[in-house]
Parts: structure tokens; C-alpha cells; sequence
């Protein structure tokens, strides 16, 4: 029994191999292994064999087996990554096919949706908001006074230009649903004698992201307007804006662009934070510059008005949002959102 052990386990681990090796490892229950007492007793009376009763025959071949595996699983690892880099280039070549044909489809969508409101291309896109709104120091286009910015044209280098709809007379769904469909923003400044038993229709344009800023309650050339009256058209609009709209507006537009120090004093103590002035204005027929080369510039804010066919020869304003989108698009710009260079979110 001592003397044949030895043979039955080369034997054994001969004959099983690989198969029998991770058992042996393991120690799991088998006839093949030998208890320690047995291998001690042996190592005296049979020296030679002594060697092969102790563990080591099986090494070289574990290592042999090991190596085998190794370069087997070495082989196969190359093997597993070219295949994942092959996989990984294919996904990656199908990810941009994909944003290749859904920008396409939208591009088409856009073109469609132009069509549809009359126009021969899509609007220009315009860039992602600014990270950091511009700071409104003194610069060409901003002046300070009484501690609050005027700005007649934004400070940007980007090609966008930006649309504000005054007063509020005319509630035009038409004008809403296509400057919606059309993705161009515009930028609201309300007065509340006119917006007055119809602010479902300004908390509509709220809702799909046009800011509603104030114009005052009257519209009054607040020239003609001491300082306490003034605080009183303009804090009192920003009061009716907040409890009908839930938002206090921070950019205010004074009516007919005209103003004194008393009213950017009166604006700074309720919450208005800049005051928007303009550089054209739209028309359904036409554009009027205040520049000389008549032509639009990066940062340009347009004024247009809430109005409708009795006031502009029956054209509507869907007429004057195409003047718009038309100039802007040939003269390489987007209309991007006031707020979000002015504003607030
Ligand atoms: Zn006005």
C-alpha cells in the first residue's frame, strides 16, 4: 500500500491531468490523495521514491498546464481585445450613422416646419446659451447710469440677434404657436393696461419660455412723470407681473425709449436690473435701422409691438416674424433669447 501509493498517484495524476489538478488543489474528498501520515512513513524505507510521494511530481506539469493556460488565456485576451476594439469601432461607426440620420430627419422636420410657415429655409440655430451672462460695464452699445445698464446692443461676438415684442394690445395665438414651432425666441415687455383680462395668454408665452418683462402700468412718456409717479408705473407693473405671471421681472423697457434718471432710479429700487433698449425695429414690410449701414450687428436687440392687421394694413404679426426670421437668416444670424444674456432662466 505505502509503496504503490506513490505510483497511483503519478499515475492518477498522469491519467487525469488537468481534469484531476484543480481537485488536488482544492484538497476535495478523492481517493487519490494521500494523507500526510502515509507520505512520512514511506520517506525512510524507500528513498528514491521518497521525492515523488511529497507533492512535487504534479509541479512541472501544473506548470506546464499553468503555462499552457497562460498563454492560452494571453492568446485569447488578444484575441477578446481586438475583437472589443472591433465591436467598439463598429458601435462607434453606427452611433454617428444614427446622429448622422437624426440630424438629417431634423433637418428636414426644420425645413418642413419652415415651409409650412411660409418661409424657404429654417432659421439659424441659435448657440447654446452663454455660460456666464456679459457684464454690463460701459462699452459700445451699454452706458450706465444711476447705477443701472443700458443696453442698446448686447455685448457678444456671436451672430445672434435678439426679438422684443412690446405693449401687448393683440393676442395673437398664431404669432405664439409659430415662433414655437419655428424654435426662435422673443422676449416679452408687457404693460398692464393692455395685458390686463388677458394674461392667459402672456402665462402661455411663459410657459414656452418667452419672458414677460415690464413696460409700465400706463404707458406713459415718463418724461412728464415726477419721481414718486414713476416709481408708481413701474413698481406697480412689477407687482402685477409677479402676482399674474408668479415671476418679478429683472429687464424694463420704458414706452417710447424715453427716460430720465429719476425713472432708472425708480426702476433699481423694485427689482429691474437692466434696462433693454433697442437698435431696429420690425415691421410686416420692413426693417428700420438706426444704423447707418442698415444692416444688423452681432448683439442687435429688435422691438416690434404686439399689433395686428388695423394697425399694420392687414398683415399680422406671422408677417412681421417672417420680416424678421428672413433678415436675420440672409444676414447670417440667429435670434437667440434676450434672457438668457440679460435676464434671468
Ligand atoms: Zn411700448
Amino acid at each position: 500500500m505505502q509503496v504503490r501509493l506513490p505510483f497511483r498517484r503519478t499515475r492518477a495524476t498522469l491519467l487525469t491531468g488537468a481534469l484531476l489538478l484543480p481537485l488536488l488543489a482544492t484538497g476535495a474528498g478523492c481517493a487519490a490523495t494521500t494523507p500526510p501520515t502515509d507520505r512520512s512513513a514511506a520517506t525512510p524505507e524507500h528513498p528514491a521514491l521518497a521525492p515523488q510521494a511529497a507533492p512535487a511530481p504534479a509541479r512541472p506539469l501544473h506548470a506546464a498546464v499553468g503555462q499552457a493556460a497562460a498563454e492560452e488565456q494571453s492568446g485569447t485576451r488578444l484575441a477578446a481585445q481586438r475583437h472589443t476594439g472591433e465591436l467598439q469601432a463598429a458601435e462607434a461607426a453606427r452611433q454617428a450613422a444614427e446622429a448622422a440620420r437624426q440630424a438629417a430627419e431634423a433637418a428636414r422636420r426644420a425645413l418642413e416646419t419652415a415651409r409650412h410657415w411660409g418661409l424657404a429655409t429654417a432659421p439659424l440655430a441659435a448657440p447654446a446659451k452663454p455660460a456666464e451672462r456679459p457684464e454690463l460695464t460701459p462699452q459700445p452699445g451699454v452706458s450706465v447710469r444711476s447705477g443701472l445698464p443700458l443696453v442698446y446692443r448686447v455685448p457678444t461676438d456671436r451672430q445672434v440677434v435678439f426679438l422684443t415684442v412690446d405693449d401687448g394690445a393683440v393676442k395673437d395665438t398664431e404669432f405664439s404657436r409659430m415662433a414655437q414651432e419655428l424654435g426662435v425666441p422673443f422676449t416679452a415687455f408687457v404693460s398692464g393696461y393692455l395685458a390686463r383680462g388677458g394674461y392667459d395668454y402672456f402665462r402661455a408665452l411663459q410657459e414656452q419660455g418667452v419672458r414677460v418683462n415690464n413696460h409700465t402700468v400706463n404707458h406713459k412718456d415718463l418724461r412728464r412723470l415726477d419721481e414718486a409717479h414713476q416709481r408708481r408705473e413701474i413698481c406697480d407693473q412689477q407687482d402685477e407681473l409677479e402676482q399674474e405671471l408668479g415671476t418679478r421681472p429683472v429687464l424694463f423697457r420704458p414706452p417710447y425709449g424715453e427716460f430720465t434718471d429719476a425713472t432708472l432710479r425708480a426702476a433699481a429700487s423694485c427689482g429691474i436690473t437692466a434696462v433693454a433698449i433697442w437698435n431696429e425695429e420690425a415691421f410686416p414690410d420692413r426693417i428700420e435701422y438706426r444704423y447707418a449701414d442698415q444692416r444688423l450687428h452681432p448683439g442687435d436687440i429688435i422691438l416690434t409691438h404686439f399689433l395686428g392687421p388695423a394697425q399694420w394694413h392687414g398683415a399680422t404679426m406671422a408677417d412681421m416674424l417672417r420680416r424678421v426670421i428672413r433678415t436675420a437668416t440672409d444676414q447670417g444670424f440667429a435670434l437667440a433669447r434676450l434672457d438668457d444674456y440679460l435676464g434671468r432662466d
